[in-house]
């Protein structure tokens, strides 16, 4: 029983301090304890500390592959930084829990068949109290029926007995790389994370490319972003020449100037852009003269 037990409960385990750290990270990491825009002005920051050029191509041109990337590398700086303090600290207790609810199972179902004297029963009831946490079935530990068990406090005993040397082997194997090795990527703390901040809408503004800030995937009504960036970022220049433009969407359309885009053929007022169609017709793009000055930086 112990042995078909072991793998069940180190998966739980794992499981359950991944899900508990997740939790802790977005609350105490500052890039990860807000929404999607406080995260973005994190990864601005290191963008700019770093001065990586091509670092700055990959976030404007693979935006959601960037901020996957940067939450994997602060779950990964976290678990590291605080693996004493934190995470086997949550790893222990969890795994204490877990053992403290199989004994609590293992006794519940030797009081049961106390008259009855049924192996078949035991184990029913010890897998159906267990089935909330530990992915196992009765078969599974089939053994123990065909054994002609007599005494059902042995079961328990046993148990008892040798839980806690599993308990001890699965603490000890515990380090910074488990997550990885032992998860599916699906249940790892960074992979909750991702989820968490990645799903929402990706589309980028057609001039500049921006991402749009709505925290619905496929949302109804128009893209919107509140910040901007010079369109040359985005490939635009000025036609005739090879220099990048600097306009900004938002003052743009304030502007008397126009615009042609790659696929439409003629030229069209920026206070009319959404008249290009396409992509262009399903973006808000309010009139604003602000400029970031951190854009203006990155430029010069
Ligand atoms: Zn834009
Ligand atoms: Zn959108």
């Amino acid at each position: 029983i112990c042995q078909k037990l072991k793998e069940p409960i180190e998966q739980n385990v794992y499981k359950k301090t991944a899900k508990d750290l997740a939790d802790e990270i977005r609350s105490n990491c500052d890039s990860l304890n807000g929404n999607r825009s406080n995260l973005e002005k994190h990864i601005l920051t290191l963008l700019s500390e770093n001065e990586n050029f091509s670092a700055y191509l990959y976030y404007i041109n693979h935006p959601r592959d960037h901020f996957k990337d940067f939450i994997r590398d602060e779950v990964s700086q976290y678990i590291t930084d605080k693996f004493s303090v934190s995470v086997l600290p949550k790893m222990k207790e969890n795994i204490k829990l877990l053992q403290q609810k199989i004994m609590k199972a293992a006794h519940e179902s030797t009081e049961l068949v106390q008259v009855s004297r049924d192996a078949g029963l035991w184990l029913k009831s010890f897998t159906q109290q267990l089935s909330d946490v530990l992915i196992f079935s009765e078969k599974d530990l089939s053994g123990v029926k065909h054994d002609g068990v007599k005494d059902f406090n042995l079961l328990e005993d046993v148990i008892k007995k040798e839980l806690p040397a599993i308990i001890s082997d699965i603490s000890s194997r515990f380090n910074t790389k488990s997550f990885d090795e032992k998860l599916y990527y699906k249940f790892r703390p960074e992979e909750l994370l991702i989820d968490h901040f990645c799903q929402c809408c990706w589309v980028q503004c057609p001039f500049c490319g921006a991402t749009c800030t709505n925290t619905i995937e496929n949302h109804p009504g128009d893209h919107t972003v509140a910040f901007h960036r010079n369109i040359g970022l985005n490939g635009w220049f000025y036609g005739g020449t090879g220099n990048w433009s600097i306009s900004i969407c938002t003052s743009a359309v304030t502007s008397n100037r126009s615009f042609h885009s790659n696929d439409s053929k003629k030229s069209v007022p920026w206070r009319e852009y959404r008249n290009a169609g396409g992509i262009y017709t399903n973006w808000s793009i309010t009139p604003d003269l602000s400029e970031l000055p951190y854009w203006k930086w990155f430029v010069c």
